[in-house]
């Protein structure tokens, strides 16, 4: 399988071999490359960042950590479809467990 890395903004391209002991990841420049290499072939996630609407303005959201990359259409239609937000404050969780991942969506700014 080949990837291109997102840790960060170098995009390292990554080849990962699974065998049937271990997943070896190469063209990884440093350990995060490894450890998204063998996440991308196992069980890829993705941080989800949206908007969502508040009163006549609206606050940017995001995942409180990376779900499932299969959950992400799940997650994005809840976030569409949440009661609307009375109070918005930094760091609110707006979605509680959001498409039964364990992680919450949260309030990342409020934008004018
Ligand atoms: S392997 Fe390391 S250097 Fe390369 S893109 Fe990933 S994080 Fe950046």
């Amino acid at each position: 399988m080949e990837f291109t890395c997102i840790m960060c903004p170098v995009g390292c391209h990554l080849t990962v071999t699974k065998t049937k002991n271990e997943i070896i990841v190469k063209g990884n420049a440093c350990p995060r490359g490894e450890i998204f290499g063998k996440s991308e072939a196992t069980n890829p996630t993705r941080m989800v960042t949206s908007v969502m609407p508040y009163k006549n303005k609206t606050v940017s959201v995001k995942t409180s950590n990376p779900i499932p990359k299969a959950k992400i259409k799940e997650v994005l239609f809840e976030i569409k479809n949440a009661p609307p937000i009375k109070n918005a404050k930094l760091g609110q969780v707006v979605v509680k467990n959001v498409a039964k991942t364990g992680e919450n969506v949260i309030i990342t700014g409020i934008n004018v």
